[in-house]
């Protein structure tokens, strides 16, 4: 079928991207799902860092590539092989398939699955090549999402039903923001309720770590930002203490367990250097391959310090997922919070730019809407 979609040209051009336009709104031909796959209508889909990364070259994927990995839509059609989903259903998707059957998936999200992370650097879907075709050029796939289109075809394992009565923006920011920055919390550092915590970068996946940190009711939580306004967001969403990363480090504040989202190594060191005797540094975070930081191994022996790797939150999507849905529910996980502007396709280039410069926490595509066509 037809679709729209949005394809990242070509990797490492100059900014503003608004300018450069690494990304193009093409026509692309989308191949029918396979035996373990399904073809799903999108609703919204959010633009993450982890798609700012591929634009910039921090992380390589091949190109062209049609960017776009936490989303939600409507379920189309289902593979001859699944029996769990049918048409009209809501889905998340998620941004690395489980196969269930390697050493990593069985240990319960704390590894990332060694199919899905080779099929995803390969940038086709878990089961196979890619269904995207460009003019005869085959387009790779995004994380087996592609979800800054009309339509993507997913395996069965890239997508986890939600209810209707989640909205799709919602439902989209659930997929990676939610689940990396509420994993961190509650799979990787499992703060008590008497514990503290401090959260460094405050963008998507730190913001949902934030509140996530706020559901479960610790008793001291610290927000740190180089910018005020994040600052100050994170104080109205319940935030006991907020910092710039200099006071962080000038005043010697220190939590227990300290959760690095940033993806940058000056915010690891800052998470390291805050972390408390005895206590867990957490890093959630992407930098660049090439990026160094630099601790005192030293501290870790004297202070019987932990480091912990946490990638999509250590988490299982399909038993994770839910478990959000259910906090949001109940009105102690405000997602939309972590909303901070709805546009439409043919707004990305800008919309990377926003990103690029920590303006935005989440700018969310919305599509069979008014925004589709906006500018
Ligand atoms: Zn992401
Ligand atoms: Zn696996």
């Amino acid at each position: 079928m037809k679709i729209t979609g949005a394809v990242l040209e070509e990797i490492g051009r100059p900014r503003p991207f608004s300018e450069s336009r690494p990304i193009t709104i093409s026509e692309l031909e989308l191949g029918e799902p396979g035996p373990t796959e399904i073809l799903v209508r999108l609703e919204a889909a959010g633009i993450c860092h982890s798609d700012l990364s591929v634009v910039d070259g921090n992380r390589v994927r091949p190109v062209p590539i049609l960017l776009g990995h936490e989303a939600a839509g409507r379920v189309v059609e289902v593979g001859s092989e699944v029996n769990d989903l049918r048409p009209g259903q809501r889905v998340v998707m998620s941004f690395l398939p489980r196969c269930e059957e390697c050493d990593n998936c069985a240990e319960d999200g704390r590894l990332p699955c060694s199919a899905g992370s080779k099929t995803n650097s390969e940038g086709v879907l878990l089961h196979g090549s890619t269904h995207l075709n460009r003019d005869g050029e085959s387009v790779f796939h995004h994380l087996g999402v592609s979800g800054f289109a009309t339509h993507a075809v997913v395996d069965r394992a890239s997508a986890v039903p939600v209810g209707d009565d989640v909205p799709p923006d919602i439902a989209a920011v659930l997929g990676c923001a939610v689940l990396t920055g509420g994993g961190a919390v509650l799979n990787a550092a499992r703060p008590k309720p008497q514990d503290s915590i401090m959260i460094v970068g405050l963008g998507g996946v730190g913001m949902a770590a934030l509140i996530t940190a706020i559901s479960q009711n610790v008793s001291r939580i610290v927000a740190v930002d180089t910018l005020e306004e994040k600052l100050e967001h994170a104080r109205r969403l319940g935030a006991h203490e907020t910092y710039t990363p200099q006071q962080v480090l000038e005043q010697g504040v220190k939590a227990k367990y300290v959760i690095e989202c940033a993806g940058n190594p000056r915010a690891f060191e800052t998470a390291f250097a805050a972390t408390a005797v005895g206590g867990t540094t957490i890093t959630a975070g992407l930098p660049s391959p090439d990026a160094r930081a630099q601790i005192p191994p030293m501290t870790v022996t004297a202070e019987a310090r932990t480091i912990i790797g946490s990638y999509l939150g250590s988490a299982v999507p399909s038993r994770d997922i839910p478990k959000y849905a259910q906090l949001w529910r109940e009105g102690k996980l405000p997602v939309e919070e972590l909303i901070t502007t709805r546009i439409g396709l043919a707004d990305i280039n800008q919309a990377m730019d926003q990103l690029a410069d920590g303006k935005a926490v989440r700018q969310v595509i919305m599509f069979n809407s008014d925004h589709e066509h906006s500018s």
